[in-house]
């Protein structure tokens, strides 16, 4: 299998190139060259466990990875999880099921991608002999989930900047009580907008980047959506033949990766049609699938932090599809919106997709309702993916995170904060964290001092 950006897709590069690129040189994404058919292999995936699944699955992608080699990083990645199934289904009611993505380290579905993409750099680094200088923004999630994705791999040096003290204090626990010497958690004076612009501004140095092998990790990997897409496949399997043929999986979205590998996996053979993206106020999709405008608007906080978001980065990779596979459409697509903030589509052919929006009030309700009726507690961001019932569908809500993360909104909602044993478990370890009144400069003289590269 090859691999092709989004806006110029003549260029076809292996798995492993596409991996280590992340984005391409043009700006686009990298999509499979075809997306292959996996019908016929469902009937024979049904039995398989959670690894095993996954195995099979990143075959037909990874064809320059050997299988035994693809195997052995697969397990290491799913190692750490808390529960066997990795993904386990839980039935509320009749024809709602929820699917627990938060039983990896960090509790919260990210863990999924960047376990594995974590591997994926170590076979790099294997492959090449080459440390690796790792370069992150986050306001939260995404950084703690790379940090365990990647903290034990030998030639690794990981740098998460972040707005200091804008986290909440146990994200920030996760990423400064890792008690690992190879993690600088760095806590900026700035938003996160403006860690995103000095981390963009070290990259278009090129000569910076390639002498200290600086990677990015954020949310347009392609091994991270491939990732993303094995628990779609497993949860199908988990429902009852007899419930199968109406399913909505319910998806609480942010910057539209998680739902979009579950999109891919239905036209890859995998037989679900409904797909509903549940956002919070920051709307900016819910808007697009009901109007067809795609226009910005600014990030409002709200309880669900981790889909405080207005740009969706894997947006375009949908839009590929959206105009026929056509890379110069997506070019002038993308150069109107980045340059006006909007896009206004003649047709917009909304597929299998319908949206919903949840503001905090409606996230607070929820909490509160899914309990009482179900006994069941769900985090502020798995809370937007409970609204109004179709009775005609089969609905499997994607759970993003655990609820223990977020402890002040669990108690607004319904008066306790639930608590889990490994966040618990860093309130003993002291937080390790390096304070930068920042520019770009400051931190590039971090990186030169603690890359083990020789200036
Ligand atoms: C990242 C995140 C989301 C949003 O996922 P996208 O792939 O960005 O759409 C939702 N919930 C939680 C808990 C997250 O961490």
């Amino acid at each position: 299998m090859q691999y092709k950006s989004t806006r110029h897709d003549s260029e076809k590069i292996p798995f492993t190139e596409a991996v280590a690129r992340g984005l391409a040189p043009d700006g686009g994404l990298y999509l499979p060259d075809s997306l292959p058919d996996l019908s016929g292999y469902l009937p024979e995936w049904e039995s398989l466990d959670y690894e095993e699944l996954c195995i099979e699955f990143f075959k037909h992608f990874a064809t320059d990875i050997p299988t035994e080699k693809l195997a052995e990083l697969v397990h290491k990645a799913y190692a750490g999880f808390d529960h066997e199934d990795r993904a386990p289904l839980v039935q509320l009611a009749q024809d709602i099921w929820v699917c627990e993505l938060f039983h990896g380290p960090t509790l919260a579905f990210k863990d999924f991608a960047l376990q594995l993409l974590g591997q994926l750099y170590g076979y790099q680094i294997e492959r090449t002999g080459k440390p690796i200088n790792v370069l992150g923004a986050t306001s939260g999630d995404t950084g703690a989930a790379a940090i365990y994705g990647l903290m034990d791999l030998p030639g690794i040096n990981l740098f998460i900047l972040y707005p200091n003290n804008r986290v909440s204090p146990l994200q920030e626990r996760q990423m400064t009580c890792t008690g690992r010497a190879n993690v600088y958690p760095l806590a900026i004076e700035g938003s996160f907008d403006d860690a995103q612009r000095w981390i963009k501004q070290l990259f278009s140095d090129l000569e910076f980047k390639a002498q200290y092998n600086l990677s990015a990790i954020n949310s347009i990997n392609l091994a991270r959506v491939l990732a993303q897409c094995v628990y779609y496949i497993y949860a199908y399997f988990r429902i009852p033949e007899g419930h199968r043929e109406n399913i909505q999986f319910v998806v609480p979205t942010g910057n539209f990766g998680n739902i979009l590998a579950g999109w891919m996996t239905s036209k890859m053979g995998l037989p679900v049609k409904h797909f509903k993206i549940a956002t919070n106020q920051n709307d900016i999709l819910w808007r697009l699938f009901n109007t067809g405008e795609y226009k910005l608007d600014r990030v409002s906080p709200s309880l669900a932090p981790s889909m405080d978001i207005q740009v969706a980065s894997n947006f375009e990779r949908f839009l590929y599809y959206l105009v026929g596979e056509d890379s110069a459409k997506v070019r002038e697509i993308m150069k109107t919106f980045l340059q006006s903030g909007e896009y206004s589509f003649e047709s917009f052919d909304r597929d299998a997709f319908s949206a919903s929006r949840s503001d905090d009030e409606i996230i607070l309700n929820n909490i509160k309702h899914i309990k009482s009726q179900y006994g069941y507690t769900v985090d502020p961001h798995t809370a937007t993916a409970f609204t109004e019932d179709d009775p005609t569908k089969t609905r499997v809500i994607m759970a993003t995170a655990h609820p223990a993360k977020f402890l002040q909104a669990m108690e607004a909602s319904i008066g306790e904060a639930t608590t889990h044993p490994v966040l618990e478990a860093l309130k003993s370890r002291d937080p390790v964290k390096y304070e930068l009144t920042s520019d770009a400069e400051l931190i590039r003289h971090f990186i030169v001092d603690h890359s083990g590269i020789a200036s």
